[in-house]
């Protein structure tokens, strides 16, 4: 890979006190950018280069907040590598800002729509999936069979049917159940049964001796001939050999394809979208290109009256000040530090804090610490002002922008983004990740020119040429807007082109016996 001839930097604040390199392999020593910066040594792509000398102790800027005080003294011109960088303390979670920052301008944004399938209880489906439910990890195996043979005999007769997807898991059995934590995975197994790609159809197999009994689940299966329509129950006594089985789990899965195969796409508002956003594989760039370019058509998708959710709260927990000056209210930066003290708590029990989240990749990309992570993660919500919180595997109630607390894991937020609701997913990545959803769409984009380049039948939007000056954060954004609705109306990502899906991953913070 060559140079580009043309030394480029960036910095995202007139604060900041150093900016970072774009050129693909870098740059050498010796390198003068346009605005005089001679580079003292070679700052690889993505890491950042001071702007003027920083003492030792004063603070490195980076989005116009400190992202750790220098360690000895950088001269103007050097790489800001990691061990010149002493990471701040947490901000204490009191004298927070509150709905200091909620002026935002949002006309309503009309005329936007996509084809999707309504459903009984009013969401819309981006896909219509069958989903096989399980209350235990028991059942795994069985479930597996039956929807190997429903794909090959029953579902090439509903064409208007995506997918059979088994809701496989490794709760349900082995664990504290009545734990003070444990409605957590209850909950988000409860409500990925019910996100709206489902159809309100999804049906539910069991073993029966269980502790996830499966009135425990679904409330609504508890009557007998509820339990009857929607539950296979494998220790049940009609249940003589494998065969029947399958046969019962085949039986019940065909009624459901005959109601989910004869509904038809139809035109939905834009606000019927419940966009989950999220960052994995993170670079320097993610807050610079990708996650601007997102935080911008976030803040169309509110116009248009959509729900957007983000997440991550390691991710966000050094810009909470940021996140309570644009709760709609006290009440939602009440939420907000709720979740952050108790995620807080939960990383201490584990004798772990905030600074666990950075990876080798992270940091080869560019990012130091998890403040500088923070800072380019947190810019995915836009601007918009912040009108609820959902706690971990909670389902979103309302529309706007919502904060679902979630771990930063990139399959265990995408989880439990399924159980807010989510039809429709965007996941930024800078180092690459071919990360997807059985369920749900998942529209990736690269932070990088390189990585869409290399990646470019895994990717489906390149941000870096925001960095490269070819194009601009709002023409990003509306990009990716209509590419949104593009999906949402049945236009296959990568992911779903390759077939290529993680794991449902729950998080149980109760106890395992
Ligand atoms: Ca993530």
């Amino acid at each position: 890979m060559h140079a580009s001839p043309e030394p480029r930097i960036i910095r995202v604040h007139p604060q900041d006190n150093v900016a970072i390199v774009v050129n693909d392999g870098g740059l050498p020593a010796g390198a003068q950018t346009a605005d005089g910066v001679i580079l003292r040594e070679h700052v690889p792509q993505g890491h950042k280069v001071a702007l003027q000398d920083i003492p030792a102790g004063h603070a490195i800027l980076r989005y116009g907040v400190a992202i750790g005080r220098a360690v000895s003294e950088i001269t103007r011109g050097s790489w800001v590598q990691e061990s010149l960088v002493e990471m701040p303390d947490a901000r204490p979670l009191e004298n927070l800002p509150v709905s200091t920052r909620t002026d935002f301008a949002c006309e309503p944004l009309e005329g936007h729509t996509f084809e999707g399938f309504r459903n009984p209880d009013g969401t819309a489906g981006t896909r219509n999936i069958l989903a096989i439910t399980t209350t235990v990890q028991c059942v795994a195996g069985v479930v597996e069979h039956a929807v190997r043979r429903i794909k090959a005999e029953l579902l090439p007769r509903y064409p208007n049917v995506d997918d059979v997807v088994a809701l496989e898991h490794t709760y349900g059995c082995g664990v504290a159940i009545d734990a003070p934590d444990a409605p957590i995975p209850i909950r988000t197994l409860r409500n990925i049964s019910l996100n709206p790609n489902f159809g309100g159809q999804a049906m539910v197999v069991s073993l029966g001796c269980e502790k996830l009994q499966s009135s425990k689940l679904l409330p609504e299966t508890a009557q007998a001939e509820a339990h009857a329509r929607c539950v296979v129950c494998l220790q049940d006594e009609r249940h003589v050999g494998f065969d029947s089985m399958i046969r019962s789990i085949m039986e019940m899965a065909e009624a459901r394809l005959k109601i989910l195969g004869a509904r038809q796409r139809e035109t939905c508002p834009a606000s019927d979208l419940v966009v989950g956003l999220q960052c994995g594989g993170s670079d320097a760039f993610s807050g610079v290109t990708a996650n601007p370019a997102v935080g911008f058509a976030t803040d169309l998708l509110v116009r248009a009256g959509a729900t957007v959710l983000f997440s991550e709260n390691t991710e966000v927990r050094d810009g909470i000040d940021q996140l309570t000056a644009r709760a709609l209210n006290a009440g939602v930066a009440d939420a907000l530090v709720r979740e952050m003290a108790w995620y807080d708590a939960y990383l201490a029990r584990g004798g772990a804090d905030r600074s666990a989240n950075t990876t080798p990749g992270n940091k080869k990309g560019g990012l130091v610490n998890i403040v500088e992570k923070a800072m380019g993660s947190i810019v995915k919500s836009g601007s918009a002002p912040i009108c609820g919180v959902l706690g971990p595997g909670e389902k979103a109630a309302q529309k706007g922008l919502l904060y679902a607390a979630t771990p930063a894991s990139d399959f265990i937020c995408g989880t439990l983004q399924m159980a807010a609701g989510m039809n429709l997913h965007v996941f930024t990545t800078g180092r690459g990740t071919p990360y997807g959803l059985a369920a749900v769409p998942v529209l990736k984009v690269a932070t990088r020119t390189d990585l869409a380049r290399r990646w470019h039948d895994l990717m489906d939007l390149d941000a870096g040429k925001i960095a490269t000056g070819t194009a601009t954060i709002e023409e990003v954004g509306w990009e990716l807007f209509h590419m949104l609705l593009a999906v949402a109306s049945g236009k296959k990502t990568w992911a779903e082109h390759w077939k290529l899906h993680n794991a449902l991953t729950l998080f149980n913070p109760a106890p395992i016996t």
